[in-house]
């Protein structure tokens, strides 16, 4: 979670308002959805743009608010490991990541780094087999 987060905002705006997420995020909020983790839900913001969270999280990409249930993922990351290709598939585990963070903080558990890295990775290598990319 990020308290006082400060935005670093990219290149990439004029695609605000006419793609939020692409098809490949869509398919994978689904997939999450479909796996009823909890019923409590969780609002998930996407910033166009954006290629990195500044806060005391550890992770750079996303961020999740329990007071609003919602997490915060960049919509553009960007890092020197990043190949432009692979940036769809960072904003999903980034999702993977926070949503763990949002079960933890339903299931009224402290936030779990390890867990959540080892979960996402869980949920995201479950969502290839399925899709068979
Ligand atoms: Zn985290």
């Amino acid at each position: 979670m990020l308290e006082n987060t400060s935005v670093r905002q990219g290149l990439g705006v004029e695609t605000q308002v006419v793609k939020l997420c692409s098809d490949q995020v869509a398919d994978f909020l689904k997939y999450i959805n479909d796996l009823q983790m909890t019923s409590e839900p969780c609002k998930v913001v996407i910033l166009p743009g954006y290629q990195a969270l500044e806060g005391d999280d550890d992770c750079g990409f996303g961020a999740y608010n329990p007071e609003q249930k919602t997490m915060w993922v960049v919509g553009d990351p960007a890092g020197e490991d990043i190949p432009a290709d692979e940036k769809e598939d960072v904003i999903c585990e980034t999702i993977a990541h926070e949503y763990i963070h949002h079960i933890q903080h339903v299931e009224g558990r402290a936030f779990d780094e390890s867990e959540a890295e080892k979960q996402a990775e869980d949920i995201i290598a479950r969502w290839l087999v399925k899709n068979r990319r």
